[in-house]
């Protein structure tokens, strides 16, 4: 039987936009993986400088956007709790719910690889999964390298650096412009832009 390779990838996704869509789509195809399942964060541990939109309507534009694609799922793990998440916690309980062996890759932008010895557990989450660290603007590559040659001698983590189109596009920006009056088109799905628009969603 073959193992089926599922991407993970995580993000709060306030709002999910192209950078997001484009990563898991370029690393899916370029690593033959079976799926991906975009986890929206419930409660961050991470963000709390910007306080997160409601998890529902974080799910919902990340359904939206990722509905055409046959190789994307969507999953509530994180949201449906009400504790702080984290991925230690969520790694393991869909070791559980994937009751086959599956290779588990966890699909991250640089800026997150910088940040992983943040991370509750990180020790243990990387005998669990591969990470995949994709290159996003404004990324200090020598910083990052040197980060994951540290992770990889001490750990054993496998993490795999993979070059993707820069799109300089963050859910922050996006936020921003929505507040600031500014056009979104183009930098997200035009469905997630209906849903903007239509929830009052990041008006100032
Ligand atoms: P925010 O500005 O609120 O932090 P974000 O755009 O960074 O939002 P997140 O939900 O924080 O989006 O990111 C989820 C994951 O997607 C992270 O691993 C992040 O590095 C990656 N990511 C986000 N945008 C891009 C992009 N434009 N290019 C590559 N990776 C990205
Ligand atoms: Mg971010």
């Amino acid at each position: 039987m073959q193992i089926k390779k599922i991407g993970i990838m995580g993000g709060t996704f306030d709002p999910i936009h192209y950078g997001h869509l484009m990563l898991a789509e370029q690393i899916r195809a370029s690593y033959s993986l079976d799926q991906i399942v975009f986890i929206p964060v419930g409660n961050a541990p991470h963000k709390q400088e910007h306080k997160p939109t409601d998890k529902m309507h974080r799910y919902m534009m990340t359904m939206l956007a990722t509905a055409s694609n046959p190789h994307f799922t969507v999953s509530d793990i994180e949201i449906k709790k009400e504790v702080i998440t984290y991925a230690i916690d969520t790694i393991k309980e869909l070791r559980v719910l994937y009751n086959t062996p599956v290779e588990l890759y966890f699909i991250t932008g640089a800026d997150a690889i910088i940040l992983l010895d943040t991370w509750k557990s990180y020790k243990e989450l990387v005998k669990y999964v591969k990470f995949i660290g994709a290159s996003r603007p404004g990324v200090d590559e020598h910083v990052l390298k040197e980060k994951i040659e540290e992770l990889s001698l001490e750990l054993g983590a496998h993490i795999e650096l993979c070059s993707v189109p820069a799109l300089a596009i963050s859910s922050t920006d996006i936020r921003n412009r929505v507040c600031e009056g500014k056009s979104i088109k183009y930098l997200l799905p035009e469905t997630v832009e209906n849903y903007i628009c239509k929830e009052k969603l990041y008006l100032c």
